[in-house]
């Protein structure tokens, strides 16, 4: 989801990164502690890392070696930010495993540039995400059952793929075209409103036991949301 995960002790340094960042559409989690640097990581699962060296109590050099230690989280591209621009400490910053490595002050074009280079090599966490949940919807992604609460809720495979697109990336629009490639599939050939249908189906089966999140957003898609007071709709106006 292109979530950058910033750790920096410094406000103004961050809120600088998370305005650039933003704007260049990424998602930004901000993490000023670096004694909850590596937790964070982990429950977050960014695709790049902006890492500051000094950082107080725990140094940017050893939150990127425990990152490295974490066969879950060692693959995400790290980029250190620092003051130290010795070539000594570039020799040590890249030897804990950093994949990039820029000095402050940083040029912001350049820093950014470097984002999106590291983006690309971003590891997918899709296969190791065992439980997915917005609100009271549980989804467990490897015994493929949906709990609403406490009840167990039965989806057909496709209403099940449905949900877990939706409930991946809470509040984001899935157009009917996006759905029908991901859910459906490339080459197989369905109108798109085989999804209206099966969205219908999905919130029959969920709304049954807590209130409607998916959002019907006309002439675009779907999302899952819990504000839906802008366009809601629990009809779809089909058939
Ligand atoms: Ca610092």
């Amino acid at each position: 989801m292109n979530l950058v995960m910033v750790i920096e002790d410094e406000e103004a340094i961050a809120t600088l990164l998370t305005y650039n960042l933003e704007k260049e559409g990424y998602k930004v989690k901000v993490v000023s502690n670096g004694l909850n640097a590596v937790s964070e990581v982990e429950k977050n699962k960014p695709s790049v890392i902006i890492l500051d060296w000094m950082l107080p109590e725990i140094s940017g050099v050893e939150i990127c070696k425990l990152i490295r230690s974490k066969p879950e989280i060692k693959t995400i591209p790290v980029i250190m930010l620092t003051a130290k621009s010795q070539e000594e400490d570039k020799i040590k910053g890249l030897g804990a495993g950093a994949d990039d490595y820029v000095t402050k002050p940083f040029s912001v074009p350049e820093l950014m540039a470097r984002v999106k280079t590291n983006m690309r090599r971003a590891p997918l966490f899709e296969e190791t995400d065992k439980f997915l949940q917005f609100e009271d919807i549980y989804m467990d992604l490897v015994e493929r059952k949906v709990k609403r609460g406490d009840v167990y809720i039965h989806l057909s495979p496709t209403e099940f793929r449905l949900l877990k697109m939706l409930v991946k990336e809470p509040g984001k629009v899935f157009s009917r075209e996006v759905l029908l490639k991901s859910v459906w599939g490339e080459n197989i050939f369905v109108e798109s409103r085989t999804v209206d249908v099966h969205i219908r189906r999905l919130r029959s089966s969920l709304n049954k036991h807590g209130p409607d999140y998916i959002r019907t957003v006309r002439a675009n898609g779907y999302s899952i949301d819990k504000n839906k007071e802008i366009e809601s709709s629990t009809d779809d106006n089909i058939d």
